[in-house]
């Protein structure tokens, strides 16, 4: 069934099928899985539960003259322009590249270098997933927007939010309250919400679903979410772009998976588009052991993951990760259109990730490439290592490995952080929601 949203998405779509919920709009909203069109906002297909999928009038990626991201408004999910100065950026490695004797490894660093052009201030990926939300909220007309993060996503969307008109109720678990920093001051529209240690991010994410049920507020739809995927998905543009062609492989290490999905879905528009070559990237995706669901449903050749395990296990597990940012307990792997499918058609591969190889490999790029990484990047670092020893990867193949957030010291040099303040404390998921709400 998926097959058919990649035939769906190589053929010119008539102009007759676009256009209709939006005069403005350059895209449509179609299922994955079965190819139907949704309607604008929808985050779920009634008949089979796919993820939405927007589809460009644009069959051809024209770059637009932005300095950040919005140079790929084209194949985003957004209506107006988008003037920002966080986007992708991509560089030959010379240092690692010598290192795992690769001749064509490229390097997609997603944090703050400026050295290098990469600015985003919040030191990952997610902020490309949050300025196209927020825009498209913006233009969609929704002016509260409630998500649930364990922390990189959450100042992802504080700082995007900066100066903006829209609401963001942000709910973080206990584990993720450390991360809560952006680097200028939090303004009003942005409500912070503290979970207590003993909840983790599932629970957040529940909390986040009754908040959502809420009226006016408008959930930001985690994977379902086209904005956030096709931001993540500048990576894979970005780096197709530098290298003039599709990568033969891309690596980065998953939690959800999301990021994934979103190559994948780049790499098929990439191949749609006819210059930049017709074998779409094979993914490689990492996870970091002991909890490693998706590593270990792969690895069985299993569609589903076995959700047999008990919580208390999970919880175990998850506290004895190098980085907790990877932990995913129900991420989008089944759905049509979700990592089971990206994996199967590009036919590629998951790794599980001990934390001493994590922890080498941390070591090993930032001697090599002289620039502070974040740990799950690593994870991203360790399954190149792995492929390059399994003969995964040829010497000359174009590779291109997402630094999925890094820069945090060398951002300390040029700026003051501020930590954003809880506006609401919950250690009891006991309350009633609507009236506690700031
Ligand atoms: C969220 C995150 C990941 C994992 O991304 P997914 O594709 O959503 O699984 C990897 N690295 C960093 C730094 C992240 O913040
Ligand atoms: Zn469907």
């Amino acid at each position: 069934m998926f097959f058919q949203t990649v035939q769906l998405m190589h053929s010119i779509i008539q102009p007759s099928l676009r256009h209709r919920d939006n005069d403005l709009s350059n895209f449509t909203i179609v299922c994955s899985g079965c190819g139907t069109e949704l309607p604008v906002g929808a985050l779920t297909c009634p008949s089979d539960n796919g993820l939405p999928r927007a589809m460009y009038s644009s069959r051809q990626l024209h770059l637009h003259d932005h300095p950040g991201m919005g140079r790929f408004r084209e194949w985003l999910p957004v209506n107006g322009p988008m003037n920002i100065k966080a986007g992708p950026i991509t560089y030959r490695s010379t240092g690692l590249a010598r290192e795992l004797g690769l001749t064509n490894l490229y390097i997609g660093f997603n944090g703050y270098w400026p050295e290098m052009g990469a600015n985003i201030l919040t030191c990952s990926f997610k902020e490309l997933e949050a300025y196209p939300t927020i825009q498209r909220m913006q233009e969609l007309g929704h002016c509260k927007l409630v998500l649930a993060s364990a922390g990189n996503t959450a100042r992802a969307f504080a700082h995007a939010a900066v100066g903006s008109d829209i609401q963001v109720y942000i709910v973080v678990p206990g584990s993720g309250i450390d991360r809560m920093w952006i680097p200028e001051e939090p303004s009003d529209n942005i409500h912070f919400i503290s979970m207590a240690k003993t909840f983790d991010y599932t629970d957040a994410i529940r909390l986040a679903d009754r908040i959502a049920s809420l009226p006016g507020m408008t959930p930001e739809g985690g994977a379902r979410n086209v904005a956030r995927r096709d931001g993540m998905g500048t990576v894979m543009l970005d780096g197709a772009v530098t290298m003039g062609r599709i990568p033969d492989h891309y690596f980065q290490a998953i939690g959800s998976g999301t990021g994934g999905i979103a190559a994948f879905e780049a790499s098929v528009r990439l191949q749609a588009d006819g210059r930049f070559g017709k074998r779409l990237s094979i993914l490689h995706l990492a996870q970091n052991l002991p909890f490693a669901p998706i590593f270990d449903a792969w690895q069985h050749g299993h569609r589903e993951i076995d959700e047999a395990v008990d919580v208390y296990n999970t919880k175990q597990l998850i506290n004895q990760m190098y980085t907790d940012i990877l932990s995913n307990r129900k991420p989008p792997y089944s759905v049509p259109g979700g990592v089971y499918d990206a994996l199967s058609l590009s036919n590629g591969h998951v790794y599980g990730i001990d934390n001493s190889l994590a922890r080498s490999c941390n070591s090993l790029f930032e001697e090599l490439e002289d620039i502070d990484i974040m740990a799950p990047a690593a994870v991203g670092v360790a399954a190149l290592v792995e492929a390059v020893e399994l003969g995964r990867v040829k010497a000359d193949d174009h590779i291109l490995l997402n630094i999925t957030g890094g820069g945090v010291e060398r951002l300390k040099e040029d700026f003051d952080l501020c930590k954003i303040q809880p506006e609401l404390h919950i250690d009891s998921l006991d309350v009633e929601i609507a009236e506690i709400l700031p």
